[in-house]
């Protein structure tokens, strides 16, 4: 009954399920959800969801970045594959804190860290590079759908840690 339960998008070939209105990864509007308008200007014709926030958006208060459709509140959110950073830093030490709170706070994370070929996705368990670069720029990234969540989470630890870290220096 489900053989076909998933389908290739045809704008950015990633696989989605077959009943869906858009698609997840790039926001595009698929033909069987029919004309649908956008949600901030009831007269004009949706042209696809931000990718973000699942919000329908028209030309006019979307941008597409690499294929992908943003609306105006998430243009700037750096996005790779299905995640999107919700935290950078120059200083390793205060990314993983924030990776930690993350993490115990039951969000999946994945960290990128600057290295002479770029940035890299963090291995895990064997990541020699995330030790050597003590002062390059690091980024945590979370899926796209736990974004919202995990940027609150973020900005009420960072509330806090100026009060922290002045205490620690000596
Ligand atoms: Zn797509
Ligand atoms: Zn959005
Ligand atoms: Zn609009």
């Amino acid at each position: 009954m489900n053989e076909s339960a998933f389908v290739s998008c045809p704008h950015c070939s990633e696989e989605v399920t077959a009943d869906s209105d858009f698609c997840p990864h790039c926001g595009v509007l698929f033909a069987g959800a029919g004309p649908v308008a956008c949600e901030e200007h009831a007269g004009k014709r949706a042209v696809g969801v931000c990718i973000m926030c699942h919000r329908l958006v028209c030309d006019e208060c979307s941008t597409a970045t690499m294929s992908r459709r943003f609306c105006r509140d998430h243009s700037l959110v750096e996005v790779r594959q299905d995640w999107a950073k919700v935290f950078g830093s120059s200083d390793i030490n205060e990314a993983e804190l924030a990776q930690a709170l993350l993490e115990a706070n039951g969000f999946h994370v994945q960290v990128l860290n600057a290295s002479s070929i770029g940035f890299v996705w963090d291995g895990g368990g064997d990541s020699p590079i995330s030790r050597s670069n003590i002062s390059k720029p690091v980024k945590v990234f979370v899926p796209i759908p736990e974004y919202e969540k995990a940027v609150s989470v973020i900005e009420e630890w960072e509330s806090g840690v100026g009060e922290s870290t002045t205490e620690l220096n000596p």
